[in-house]
C-alpha cells in the first residue's frame, strides 16, 4: 500500500466509524448501541492504525503523520519529492 493510498483510508475509515457510532445513538436502542459503538471504533482505529503503518515517505520512512493539512510536496525529513 502506497502513502496516498493509506491517507485516503485513513479518512474513509474515520468517515465510515464515526457514521457507525453516530447511527448507534440514533437508533436509540439500548440493546444494540453496545455493538455499534465497538464496530465504529474498530473500524476508526484500524484506519488510525493502518495510517501509522503505512502513511510515511516512500524514500526514508519518515512517519507523514504529524504533518498537519494535506500531504506535503517534499518530505519534511529527507527532502525528498513526495509523489
Ligand atoms: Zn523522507
Amino acid at each position: 500500500m502506497n502513502f496516498r493510498k493509506s491517507r485516503k483510508l485513513m479518512w474513509i475509515g474515520f468517515a465510515v466509524g464515526i457514521i457507525i457510532m453516530l447511527s448507534g445513538i440514533a437508533l436509540e436502542n439500548e440493546k444494540v448501541i453496545g455493538g455499534f459503538m465497538a464496530v465504529g471504533a474498530i473500524i476508526f482505529f484500524a484506519a488510525l492504525i493502518q495510517a501509522y503503518i503505512f502513511y510515511n515517505c516512500p524514500h526514508c520512512g519518515e512517519s507523514l503523520m504529524n504533518v498537519r493539512g494535506s500531504i506535503p510536496e517534499h518530505c519534511p525529513k529527507c527532502g525528498e519529492k513526495l509523489e
